[in-house]
């Protein structure tokens, strides 16, 4: 079987009947971009950019972060990295930050909320974040979205960041693609105004099944309403895959459904354009994909959409499959 997959490393990916998709990693450090290329990914799906600012006793500085970023373009030579800014709150706690203890901290003051209020963390981050893009393929993604208005002001602040650098002289790239993760119901619903603002959505199905569900993903009790496969979440993926694609935009998926034997052909059925999963995970998928038929799956996808429940759904799709 790795002799299997070590054939396809070094190859791009497509599916059985010639249509490509994009395999790229999660990554939490610079040092697991290594990972990500030794494993044949064709670029970084989601930098969780957490990691640096935790298990420290104060803020990384501009420079810290700067040189960590670009770190990752350089190693990534001009394939894609996708950079997620500060996702603190809910289960990611950093001490120095001083949060407030909260009744429910998924369902308060994090990622974008807290960046958005603390602004000075956040411009931080952005500057660092451009004045690496001129390094590589820099894409910037806001977590936690949940309206328009949080997108605008986020692409606001970092427009004047830009501007600022251009002011002072310093290489910026003007090429950044600017996304967000789609993750709060609310943004899954509201899809299509979404698109015709952002460059491009990735879902976060860790955080979107949780809260679809209202079932928290650390709960052990209530883990059986935990279903990636429930047609209210594959309805949910269809709505965003359908309004990024009518507006041109590319939808990608960094939440642990894009990894998922099981889900891979539920999401190249729905059209799903990138998938970023634990680099461990790629050189499977690569070849779980060089099996399936798209235009097949897409012809099942009206069908499996119109389901009632996760069990039904997995049965079809693995009697389709022949699993
Ligand atoms: C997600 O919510 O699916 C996601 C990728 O983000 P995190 O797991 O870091 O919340
Ligand atoms: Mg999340």
């Amino acid at each position: 079987q790795k002799e299997e997959w070590a054939k396809l490393k070094d190859e791009p990916t497509f599916t059985k009947d010639g249509e490509q998709v994009e395999l790229v990693g999660n990554i939490g450090t610079p040092d697991d971009a290594d990972g990500v290329l030794a494993n044949g990914g064709e670029g970084v799906g989601l930098y969780r950019t957490e990691f640096l600012y935790m298990g420290k006793s104060e803020m990384p500085t501009e420079e810290e972060q700067y040189q960590a970023y670009k770190a990752v373009l350089e190693k990534m030579e001009g394939k894609p990295v996708v950079v997620r800014t500060l996702d603190v709150g809910g289960d990611k706690k950093i001490s120095y930050l001083d949060l407030p203890e909260e009744m429910n901290p998924f369902l308060g003051f994090r990622a974008i909320r807290f960046c958005l209020d603390e602004q000075t963390v956040f411009r931080t981050q952005l500057r660092a974040l451009l004045r690496a893009s001129a390094h590589g393929n820099l894409k910037i993604m806001f977590p936690m979205i949940a309206t328009l208005d949080e997108f605008r002001q986020a692409k606001a602040v970092l427009k004047e960041e830009k501007e600022k650098l251009k002011k002072d002289n310093i290489a910026v790239s003007d090429d950044v693609e600017v996304g967000i993760m789609v993750e709060i119901p609310a943004t899954a619903v509201l899809a299509k105004q979404f698109a015709k603002e952002v460059d491009f959505f990735s879902v976060g199905t860790n955080d979107l099944i949780q809260y679809t569900m209202a079932a928290d993903r650390m709960n052990e009790r209530v883990s059986y309403l935990y279903q990636p496969y429930n047609p209210a979440i594959l309805n949910l993926l269809h709505n965003v895959i359908e309004a990024a694609h009518s507006e041109g935009k590319w939808v990608g998926m960094c939440g642990e459904m894009a990894g998922d034997p099981v889900a891979i052909p539920l999401l190249l059925a729905l059209g799903l354009d990138e998938f970023s999963m634990s680099a461990t995970s790629i050189l499977p998928a690569r070849t779980q994909i060089s099996k399936l038929d798209k235009s097949k799956l897409a012809s099942l996808k009206e069908k499996i959409l119109s389901m009632g429940t996760a069990e039904e759904v997995v049965s079809f799709i693995k009697e389709k499959i022949g699993d």
